[in-house]
This record gives C-alpha cells, sequence and structure tokens, in this order.
C-alpha cells in the first residue's frame, strides 16, 4: 500500500508515451513536423469530425474559435457559469459581451430553458452565439442547441474539453460524439495533465466546415499565409516575374502564434490509444462510486451510469462541503471544487453581475465538491476515499 496523496485528477505517462517523445526530440522537428498532422487526422477520426487543427492550450482553441467566428465589440455570446473561465473569456477577448444562462441542477450542464428565456427576451439579432460545455464530462445535447441556434441565428462553439470520447443520444437513436461537428460549427479540447488526454499544454479544434479550417491554420500561425492562389499583393510587387517566388508569404490577418510543438502532439498522439481505455477505467470508477453513495441522504445529485458520460469528474453535491474538503485533506485526499460561479467573479462583477443572478449555479457550488477520478487510481485507494467520506459523516 502506498501513501501517495491522491489529487482529483492526474495524466498516465507509459513508457511508449516517453519513447515517443524521446524519438521525436531525435528527429529534425521539434515543431510544425509530421506529427502535428498525425495528432490531428487521429483526432478527427476518433471524436468523427471531418477537420482538427492543433494548438498551444484550450484556451487559444477557444480565442481561435471567437477569431474566426468574427466574434466583436457588442457581440453578445450565451454560456454557463459552470465552467472554467476560459470558456467565457474568449468572448472578452474579441471585445464580445459574455452573458450567463444558468445550470440545470440535475445534469449541471447550461439549462437550454435559461438560454431560450434570453434569447426571448431581446430583439433577434441581438445574441451571435452560444457556448456550451460538455460538463464534467456529461455530453451536451446539441441537436436541441442546434435547434434553437437555427432559429435564433446563432453559432455554437462546444467546449468539449471535459468529454473527448463522449456523447449523447440523438432524436434518430444515433451516439453524437462530443466535437463530431454534426451540430455545432466549432469544438474544442484541452490536453492539460489533468484532461483525458495529456500533452503537457496543448487543445485540438475539431470542425466540419471547410472555410472555417482555412480561417484557424492561418490564425494559428500569425494570420500567415503561405499559398500562391491566395494571395493579395501581385507577383511584381512580391518580387516575382510570372509567379511568386519561393520565399513569398503573407500576412492578411491579425493571427497569433498557437502552434503546439511536435514533441507535444507526439505525445498526444500516444494518449489518444489509450483514450478509450481510459475512459471505460473511468466508468468503472464512476460506478463504484454510485453504488457506494446511492443510499446515503446527505449526498445528492450525484452522477452514475450515464451513458455516454466521459467522467472527466465526478461530482457530489454534500451538506457541510467545507468540513468534508478539509477532512479529506488530513487524508491526503485533495478533492476539488468545479467551479467557482464564472459571473461571480471579481473580473465579471464589474459588468454588474451580482449574487443572485444566476441562483442554480451558485446553490450547486455551496454544495458541490470532486472526488478523485482518473484511470490509474486503484480500488484500494478509492476505497480509502469512499471509507474517509463515510468516516466524516457518520
Ligand atoms: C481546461 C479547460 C479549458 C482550458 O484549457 P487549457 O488547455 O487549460 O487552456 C477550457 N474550458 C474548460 C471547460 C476546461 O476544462
Amino acid at each position: 500500500m502506498s501513501n501517495q496523496a491522491i489529487p482529483y485528477g492526474r495524466q498516465h505517462i507509459t513508457e511508449e508515451d516517453i519513447q515517443v517523445v524521446i524519438a521525436t526530440l531525435k528527429s529534425d522537428y521539434l515543431t510544425q513536423g509530421p506529427k502535428i498532422k498525425e495528432f490531428e487526422d487521429n483526432f478527427a477520426a476518433y471524436v468523427g469530425a471531418r477537420y482538427a487543427v492543433a494548438v498551444s492550450n484550450g484556451t487559444a482553441a477557444l480565442h481561435l474559435c471567437a477569431l474566426a467566428l468574427d466574434v466583436k465589440a457588442g457581440d453578445k455570446v450565451i454560456t454557463t457559469p459552470i465552467t472554467f473561465a476560459a470558456s467565457a473569456n474568449c468572448v472578452r477577448y474579441c471585445g464580445g459581451e459574455v452573458v450567463f444562462g444558468d445550470i440545470d441542477p440535475n445534469t449541471y450542464l447550461l439549462d437550454i430553458a435559461s438560454v431560450k428565456a434570453l434569447l426571448e427576451a431581446s430583439p433577434k439579432g441581438t445574441y451571435k452565439g452560444i457556448i456550451p460545455v460538455d460538463f464534467a464530462g456529461r455530453a451536451v445535447n446539441l441537436e436541441e442547441y442546434k435547434k434553437l441556434a437555427k432559429e435564433y441565428n446563432l453559432w455554437i462553439i462546444e467546449d468539449a474539453c471535459h468529454a473527448p470520447g463522449g456523447f449523447f443520444i440523438d432524436s434518430n437513436g444515433e451516439k453524437q460524439f462530443c466535437g463530431s461537428g454534426h451540430y455545432a460549427e466549432l469544438a474544442i479540447f484541452s490536453f492539460h495533465p489533468v484532461k483525458h488526454i495529456a500533452s503537457g499544454e496543448g487543445g485540438m479544434i475539431t470542425t466540419n466546415d471547410e472555410t472555417l479550417y482555412r480561417k484557424l491554420l492561418m490564425l494559428r500561425t500569425h494570420g500567415i499565409v503561405k499559398d500562391n492562389d491566395l494571395y493579395e499583393n501581385t507577383v511584381a510587387f512580391a518580387g516575382g516575374e510570372e509567379i511568386y517566388p519561393l520565399w513569398y508569404m503573407e500576412m492578411q490577418a491579425l493571427g497569433y502564434n498557437y502552434r503546439i510543438t511536435d514533441f507535444q502532439a507526439a505525445l498526444g498522439n500516444s494518449q489518444l490509444k489509450r483514450a478509450n481505455e481510459g475512459i471505460a477505467k473511468r466508468r468503472q470508477i464512476a460506478d463504484r462510486y454510485l453504488a457506494a453513495f446511492s443510499d446515503l441522504p446527505y449526498i445528492k445529485g450525484q452522477s452514475g451510469s450515464i451513458e455516454g458520460h466521459a467522467y472527466h469528474l465526478y461530482i457530489l453535491e454534500v451538506e457541510d462541503r467545507l468540513g468534508l474538503y478539509n477532512f479529506l485533506r488530513t487524508k491526503d485526499i485533495f478533492a476539488q471544487i468545479h467551479y467557482i460561479p464564472c459571473h461571480l467573479m471579481p473580473y465579471y462583477r464589474q459588468f454588474g453581475w451580482k449574487e443572485g443572478d444566476r441562483l442554480q449555479s451558485e446553490q450547486y457550488y455551496k454544495h458541490c465538491i470532486s472526488l478523485p477520478m482518473y484511470p490509474t487510481l486503484t480500488e484500494d485507494e478509492q476505497h480509502n476515499v469512499i471509507t474517509a467520506i463515510k468516516e466524516y459523516y457518520k
């Protein structure tokens, strides 16, 4: 038995992962090499999307999506308060306005009824887009959101950071994987070490829209294009005679350097091979938590045995959350809280958001706690977590 601390999430690096990274370090490319396209192609296939663009992190992915969709000053975009701040911040990077909906207290996902209420309360055209989040790994029903988006002429960015491999069942009875691009313009993922697939820092955008795909590729690398067919300046200006000289390239938009490195892509690629195995483990862990707590009255709203749930997080809602959190720490069990409602962050309060604005999210925040959930959590370790929680409430 080890006495290692138990965090809420942890990456799993195998010997094979290490060898793949070493091989890439010894290759000719540290960045912009062949591993990036390989990772993109494999990832697109994994989620069932046509295109994938690998980037430096999930936040950069969100920013590029907002840029590609032309978010501008004054544009209003709806998202959930129960998410990592980046889901909302990407709108602010472009000068847009974030409007928070509320969550459904049963699923913890952005409540479509709250979104409808916002849309109906303003003239059509007020809102430009919606950023739903597959929070904790539970897939948003994007088919429903797509209907709403059509009616109000909105785009959708699916923040799928918690849910590679997650899915929902649509009205035709078909599995719709998170990031498949079937019901959303764009989807984004993160490869931060606490997420399903770790590449150090890293992110991915998936889409089925070729125009957006081209735009994302350009914006990822400074807004530069290198393609004879796309140049705006003349051949003569470029210094050629009949054709553009080989050195020529153009910066056509204000892009960024949001590239991932080749060795990160190699690591992501290697991890992707074990992604399904990881989800199977996460589901086993979820089932054990569910069985352990299912008849305990102080625990509400727990997730368990939900089809298509990718279980990035396993969340309980408990009484005396602070007491439990501190007690677990004394046992070297580091639970975490996901999330402090975004609309109550000091940064967002400056726009007028205050307590009482989003009651379901605020109520949820008072009780939520994320238990250790990662593929290498052993049965013994999980047993210790369960025992400690039961001991606390005895
Ligand atoms: C992790 C995360 C992000 C940001 O990803 P980074 O790679 O850390 O920039 C965005 N949204 C959600 C929901 C996340 O969990």
